[in-house]
């Protein structure tokens, strides 16, 4: 789907309730510049009311993108799961939107939610972003009391003239 299907022509609706969904993937956020979300697919649950007052719109959110992992810097793929809603108001208050409240002036016709959904899809992402199992490239774990039993152990002057050891230990003294 496009992503201009994400703009809604409020005017020409009823009072009541309407419900829209999208599913948005990676042309969707390929078209947010220096993203941290690579792409991804999400689906989009909006039910809208409109009324005398103005609009209230309630979010449904969830579904999957791609992010740069913390551990391995690869990409890893992430779930996002997201709710919430704001209210519009129609007028002439120059006052920016703050997540709960938007003003729309009255020669406006459409609300474009991309940017809101973006965002939202921002704020949803986990603290933590990385693989089940992956670690650094190049970087071989090895535990602290396993390093120094070796160390201590009677097989260190047999490993000590062992280049694979030498160079264990030059990672271990680098960590
Ligand atoms: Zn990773």
């Amino acid at each position: 789907m496009h992503e201009m299907e994400t703009r809604i022509a409020y005017k020409g609706l009823a009072e009541g309730v309407h419900r829209f969904e999208w599913e948005l993937g990676d042309r969707f956020f390929a078209a947010f510049d220096n993203s941290e979300i690579h792409g991804g697919k999400v689906h989009v649950d909006l039910a809208l009311e409109k009324s005398v007052a103005g609009l209230k719109l309630d979010f449904d959110i969830r579904g999957e993108v791609r992010v740069d992992c913390d551990r391995c810097l690869e990409e890893c793929t992430v779930q996002v799961e997201w709710s919430d809603d704001f209210r519009v108001r129609f007028g002439n208050e120059p006052v920016e939107f703050d997540g709960e409240l938007m003003w729309l002036g009255p020669n406006e016709a459409e609300l474009d939610l991309a940017q809101y959904i973006y965002e939202s899809v921002v704020l949803a992402l986990p603290l933590k972003r990385t693989h089940a199992d992956c670690a650094p490239e190049g970087v071989k774990f090895i535990g602290e009391d396993e390093f120094k039993r070796a160390e201590a152990g009677s097989e260190m002057q047999k490993m000590a003239d062992n280049p694979e050891w030498q160079k264990l230990k030059e990672l271990k003294n680098k960590l």
